[in-house]
C-alpha cells in the first residue's frame, strides 16, 4: 500500500433510475425497473426501494415481479442517461486534470500530489455537491489510497454517502466486510470461496499468498492483494480514451458500393461482440476510407453508449454514404469504436427488441464456441454461386479453400488494452 495516493471513486447512485426520477416527481420512493417489460428481459437498473425486495441488476424481469408486484418497469432511454453521463464527465473535466471513465456513471479521480495544497476530502466533498446541483442527480464517492479501497467504500456509503479510508484504517476496513464486496469477485469466484469457509475479507487476507495462487492463479493472487487493501492500477486519463478498431486493404481496389457496405458490416458485428466479450460500450464510431490515389478521410459521429450491431451498422453506413465524395477506387476501409466505458447490463436497454437482445445473446454464445465467423448476418456473405442451368449452389462453408479463408479474414488491431474488465453495474 502506497500511503502517498489519493484516489475518489465516484458513482451515481442508481443513475438510470434518477434520470427517470428527475423527470417524474410521482416515481420518488417508488420501486422503479429500469429495461425489460414485467414478464420479459433483464433488470437494467433499479431503484433502492426495489432493492430492499431483493431485486438487483441482471436478475430476469419476470423474478424481480414476482418478488415485488407492485414495481414500476420503465423501458429506459439509453439517449437521455449517455447525455447526463456526458454532462457529468464535463463537470469533472473542468475541474481535474487526472480522472478515468470508468462506466457510464463512474470516474475515479487520481489527486495525489495535489493534496497538500486542497485537502482531498473537502475537494472530492465539493465537486459531489456540484455534481448534483448542477444535475439534480445523486452521487456517492470513496476516496481512499487505491481504486479498489475507494470503490468498495463508495459501495459502503450509498447511497447520498461520501467515506474517507486513510492509509492506516483500511486493513480494518476491509476485514469485516463480506469477500463478495471485493470489485471483480464473480458468481463463481465467490462459490469457490464459500467451498473454501472463506466469507470475511480477513479471511482471505489472512491466507497465505502462495496457496492464493495455486488455487486460483493470476486472478487470485489479485484477489490476494486486493483482500489485503493493495491495488497499484493506475487511474487512466481520460484523454488517452480507449478504442478498439479493424481495417482491411483490398487484394484489388474497388468501386463497389454494396462489397463496400457489407465489408464494413462484417467489421461492425466483429467489433460489437469484441465489445460485449470484454462487457464494454462505445460512444464514438470512426470511420475511415483510403482511396486509390492514398487519399484518406475520416468522418466520426457521437453516440449514446452501445455495445449492438444494428444501430452501429447503420451508423457505419451513414458515415462511408457521407465519406465516398467521389468516384474513385478504394483501396482500403477501417472502422474505429472509441470513449469506450464498462458496461454490460445497459446493452439490452439501447433502441432494441426483446427479441433482438436474446438474438444477440444466443449468437455471442456460438461465436465464443465456435469462433468469431461462426454465425454472420447473411448480407455479408457473397450471393450464393449458381450453376450453368441458373440452379442455387448450395453454400457451404467447409469447402473455402485456406487461401479464401485467408482473404476473408479481417486485420484487427487493438488501440489500448481493454482486457481490464470490471463488471459494472448501475449501483
Ligand atoms: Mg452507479
Amino acid at each position: 500500500m502506497n500511503k502517498d495516493r489519493h484516489i475518489i471513486h465516484m458513482d451515481q447512485d442508481a443513475f438510470f433510475v434518477s434520470v427517470e426520477v428527475k423527470k417524474n416527481s410521482k416515481l420518488i420512493g417508488k420501486p422503479v425497473i429500469i429495461g425489460g417489460s414485467s414478464d420479459r428481459g433483464v433488470v437494467a437498473s433499479c431503484s433502492y426501494e426495489a432493492r430492499k425486495f431483493g431485486i438487483h441488476s441482471a436478475m430476469p424481469a419476470r423474478t424481480a415481479k414476482m418478488l415485488c408486484p407492485e414495481a414500476i418497469f420503465l423501458k429506459g432511454n439509453m439517449d437521455e442517461y449517455s447525455k447526463a453521463s456526458h454532462e457529468i464527465t464535463e463537470i469533472i473535466t473542468q475541474r481535474v486534470p487526472l480522472f478515468e471513465k470508468a462506466s457510464i456513471d463512474e470516474h475515479y479521480i487520481d489527486m495525489s500530489g495535489m493534496d497538500r495544497f486542497f485537502g482531498c476530502m473537502k475537494f472530492a466533498s465539493e465537486l459531489r455537491q456540484t455534481i448534483i446541483k448542477e444535475m439534480g442527480l445523486p452521487i456517492s464517492f470513496g476516496l481512499s489510497v487505491n481504486k479498489t479501497v475507494a470503490k468498495v467504500g463508495t459501495n459502503e456509503c450509498k447511497p447520498n454517502g461520501e467515506l474517507e479510508i486513510p492509509f492506516h484504517e483500511v486493513r480494518s476496513f476491509l476485514n469485516p466486510l463480506t469477500v463478495n464486496k471485493i470489485p471483480g469477485i464473480g458468481n463463481a469466484t465467490y462459490r469457490k470461496l464459500s467451498e473454501m469457509g472463506v466469507r470475511k475479507i480477513q479471511t482471505l487476507a489472512d491466507i497465505p499468498q502462495e496457496l492464493m495462487f495455486k488455487i486460483l492463479g493470476d486472478h487470485g493472487l489479485s484477489l490476494w492483494q486486493k483482500a489485503n487493501g493493495i491495488d497499484l492500477s493506475p487511474v487512466v486519463p481520460y484523454r488517452e480514451r480507449k478504442s478498439i478498431g479493424t481495417q482491411t486493404t483490398f487484394e484489388s481496389d474497388s468501386m463497389d458500393i454494396s462489397k463496400m457496405k457489407a465489408i464494413l458490416t462484417g467489421m461492425v458485428t466483429n467489433l460489437t461482440f469484441d465489445l460485449r466479450s470484454q462487457q464494454k460500450l462505445t460512444a464514438c464510431i470512426t470511420v475511415t476510407i483510403r482511396y486509390s490515389n492514398f487519399e484518406t478521410v475520416t468522418q466520426q459521429a457521437r453516440i449514446p453508449y452501445t455495445a449492438l450491431d444494428s444501430f452501429l451498422i447503420l451508423k457505419a453506413h451513414d458515415l462511408f454514404k457521407k465519406l465516398y465524395s467521389k468516384r474513385m477506387l478504394l483501396r482500403l476501409i477501417g472502422v474505429k469504436l472509441s470513449h469506450l466505458v464498462s458496461g454490460f447490463e445497459q446493452i439490452g436497454l439501447y433502441h432494441t427488441s426483446e427479441e433482438e437482445y436474446d438474438l444477440y445473446q444466443a449468437m455471442d454464445k456460438v461465436r465464443q464456441h465456435y469462433g468469431v465467423e461462426s454465425v454472420v448476418k447473411a448480407c455479408i456473405v457473397a450471393p450464393p454461386s449458381k450453376d450453368e442451368k441458373n440452379r442455387i449452389i448450395k453454400y457451404n462453408p467447409r469447402k473455402k479453400t485456406e487461401e479464401e479463408r485467408k482473404k476473408s479474414r479481417i486485420r484487427t488491431f487493438i488501440n489500448s488494452d481493454i482486457s481490464s474488465v470490471n463488471k459494472s453495474t448501475d449501483s
